[in-house]
């Protein structure tokens, strides 16, 4: 009997444990012993209910064209419970000046791809509708070296385009700032466009014109999530598991490599196995493996992270009804703010909330505000009801609020990443029966990390020799 340990029960560790109990249940002589440092497990995926609005914690969704968190929930039994954004309502502003502007139609990230409204459009100077105008003949560019987002957008469309949206759709959405994240690790897509069409806007246009001809799909929602919320995914996949193999409470101090398995110490017990799968974020990989291969260690301990904040507010009928219609509002630096982003839950996903409650979701931290995570919870909630106030006028005492805050959970890709992940990668090959799963190596959103589990179990049982044996 082979054994399994994999470190980190958020739903990188949860998917990898997933994938080794299918095979277990189909009688491969294979074992695991799931290990989670806090009480519960998955992770940063928390669902709670309050006045019978559900609030999510962490993400409250994920995206519908990265198939594998909808694919996992599918196997799993939850496919009738998958919901998708309430994309006729979708309309998302900036905040610029103080006030609410509309997000033109037609912007696939930051680029453009309708004339009209991005030219009627009160948010861009008139200096950036040039650019714009101009970014239709930029040319192509294969440059071997990766730069920051910033830097390609900035080439593209000026610096206006940089502070009124690249920066505040990537902290709104990683936490993260446009003057340090690599273009090639988080928009792969847009320095693949550059290097064939020159233009980004061309470029978009003609992915969408090839994808409308191979197919005529109907247009799917922008996010998927469940019914439920998050955690209905946690919890279900929990229930598919090995009870007597999941550990909660138990903090793994050291991952020693020992003969030909690895020793795995939590509190007073260490435990051999064959394989050990570490799905924790990258620091604390880092932390793990710097007894096994040092350069490893400095190289995943390079990884940055920001702490974020959500907090999430309850109103009545009458404030829903005052509140701006669409999905929320990002608010750029240059505003002053401490606020990156607000979500209005009740019309992103309207069942979420009773008819007569609104759900407000704001979004704090990220790389250039790491110290919001020392405040305390009071503090936290005075700065965003001032925001709240100042830049949509709220002043009604909500029903309910909630804060919660992740510390050091948002990896940060910059500039260079790509090639840290391939350095962590040949050097993980010298160390048999370890394999690397999180948001820290090739994609940070849900999808990606339910991917990079059950791909790490994948490796393990390949280099087992069970991998084709299901
Ligand atoms: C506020 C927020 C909002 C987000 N919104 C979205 C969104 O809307 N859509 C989307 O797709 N993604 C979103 N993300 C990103 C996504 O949720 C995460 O990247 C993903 O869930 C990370 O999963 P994970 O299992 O890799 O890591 P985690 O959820 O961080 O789990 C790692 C686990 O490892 C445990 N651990 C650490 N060290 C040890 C140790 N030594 N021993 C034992 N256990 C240990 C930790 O306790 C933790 O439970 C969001 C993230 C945050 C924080």
């Amino acid at each position: 009997m082979k054994r399994i340990a994999i470190i980190g029960g958020g739903i990188s560790g949860l998917s990898a444990a997933y994938t080794i109990e299918k095979k277990r249940q189909s009688g491969t002589p294979v074992q695991y012993v799931l290990f989670e440092s806090s009480p519960r497990l998955g992770g940063v995926l928390v669902t709670d209910r309050v006045d019978g609005c559900l609030i999510e914690a962490g993400p409250d969704s994920f995206l519908t064209d990265k198939p594998w968190a909808a694919d996992l929930c599918c196997k799993i039994g939850l496919g009738d419970q998958l919901i998708g954004s309430n994309d006729s309502a979708r309309k998302t502003y900036i905040i610029a000046k103080g006030k609410l502007v509309e997000m033109p139609d037609g912007l696939m990230f930051m680029v453009p791809t309708k004339i009209m409204p991005t030219v009627l459009s009160p948010l861009f100077s008139l200096r950036t509708k040039i650019r714009m105008a101009a970014e239709w003949f930029h040319p192509q560019r294969n440059a071997p070296e990766d730069e920051t987002v910033a830097q390609l957008v900035e080439r593209h469309y000026g610096s206006e385009m940089v502070e009124l949206l690249a920066d505040p759709l990537l902290s709104g959405i990683y936490g993260g700032d446009a003057s340090q994240l690599s273009v090639r690790a988080v928009l792969p897509r847009f320095a693949d466009m550059e290097s064939k069409h020159g233009s980004l806007g061309r470029g978009i246009l003609k992915a969408r014109k090839k994808a409308s001809a191979v197919a005529n799909v109907p247009a799917r929602p922008v996010f998927t999530s469940l019914k439920d919320g998050m955690q209905q995914m946690v919890d279900t996949l929990v229930a598919r598991l090995d009870v007597n193999a999941l550990n909660t409470s138990a903090l793994v101090q050291a991952v020693i490599r020992e003969h030909d398995g690895w020793t795995v110490s939590a509190g007073y017990r260490s435990d051999c196995f064959d394989a050990v799968i570490i799905a924790t974020p990258a620091h604390a990989a880092a932390g793990l493996l710097l007894s096994a291969d040092e350069n490893l260690s400095r190289d995943l301990g390079g990884i940055q992270y920001s702490s974020s904040v959500t907090v999430t507010l309850g109103y009545d009928e009458k404030v829903r009804r005052s509140l701006p219609p669409g999905f929320g509002f990002l608010v750029p630096r240059g505003e002053g703010r401490r606020m990156l982003a607000a979500t209005f839950v009740h019309n992103k996903f309207p069942h979420r909330t009773p008819e007569n409650r609104a759900l407000v979701r704001c979004f704090l931290g990220g790389a250039r505000d790491e110290k919001i995570i020392q405040m305390n919870g009071e503090e936290i909630l005075r700065i965003v009801r001032d925001e709240l106030r100042q830049i949509i006028a709220l002043n009604a005492e909500p029903l309910f609020a909630r804060v919660y805050k992740w510390k050091s959970a948002m990896a940060q890709y910059s500039v260079g990443h790509l090639e840290r992940v391939q350095r962590i990668e040949s050097r993980r090959q010298n160390l048999p029966g370890l394999a690397l799963a999180g948001n820290g190596y090739n994609g940070i959103g849900v999808p990606d990390c339910v991917r990079s589990g059950a791909e790490a179990a994948g490796k393990i049982l390949a280099e087992m020799g069970m991998w084709s044996s299901a």
